[in-house]
């Protein structure tokens, strides 16, 4: 049995959601982002508002709910500012994803983590990569989770488990999940607390949260949640 996790976690819905389901399967749990200068500090800052919440609302997890990282990758921006992405960066906004599109970012995401989960012990690397929304980012792939996983046991020789609970599901079962791991708090805490907007907008505050209620992001989590509340409806 896995005791230990460390968890990918952004400060937006799904990572808070993946941040739950780690907290409520093992015994100790890690938090680990990427600081990589296209994100809004706003992003960071919901990180800090969403552990300090867990850790006040949720006293069986808090004592759980260990170390955070933050890892700088100020490299990241070097790469996605060359011209030699930006017809990527043109297609992938096309098809309503951001423009901040980064090949082959989530490998470097979980190469790291794997990294930090060795010199930290932990055992089980949780990420909220998800094929239903997001299917544009072949590095959030099942079939590349996959792959991720044996490479980095095979090259740290260390069995690593790159766990996935997201995968399958659209965002109004996103919600749906965070209410069967910790309740009304727990969805009421992701609405306040965590951040999905692509504009870092903390300023209109909908039914489902803060953001600027028109970029992509906000559409798919404004969009799920009014699904997860008919879906609540008819259960
Ligand atoms: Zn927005």
């Amino acid at each position: 049995m896995h005791k230990t996790a460390l968890v990918l976690f952004s400060g937006g819905q799904d990572s808070t959601t993946c941040l739950a389901h780690a907290l409520s399967r093992y015994e100790r749990v890690e938090t680990v982002a990427f600081d990589y200068r296209q994100r809004h500090s706003v992003e960071l800052q919901a990180r800090l508002s969403v552990l300090q919440s867990l850790r006040t609302q949720f006293p069986a997890w808090a004592p759980k709910l260990c170390d955070d990282h933050l890892l700088d990758l100020g490299v990241l921006g070097q790469v996605s500012e060359t011209s030699l992405t930006r017809d990527m960066a043109f297609k992938m906004e096309q098809g309503g994803l951001p423009n901040t599109f980064v090949p082959g970012r989530n490998l470097l995401f979980l190469t790291l983590a794997a990294a930090l989960a060795y010199r930290r012990g932990l055992e089980v690397i949780v990420t909220g990569v998800c094929e239903t929304d997001y299917s544009g980012y072949p590095d959030c792939r099942d079939d590349t989770m996959k792959a991720m996983q044996l490479a980095l046991s095979l090259g740290m020789d260390r069995r690593f488990l790159i766990e996935t609970p997201l995968m399958w599901i659209d965002k109004a079962d996103t919600w749906v999940l965070a209410h069967q791991l910790g309740g009304q708090a727990l969805v009421d805490l992701i609405i306040e607390h965590s951040h999905t907007c692509y504009l870092g907008d903390r300023v209109h505050r909908h039914d489902w949260g803060w953001g600027c209620g028109n970029c992509p992001a906000c559409e798919l989590r404004a969009k799920g949640f009014y699904l997860y509340q008919g879906r609540l409806g008819t259960a």
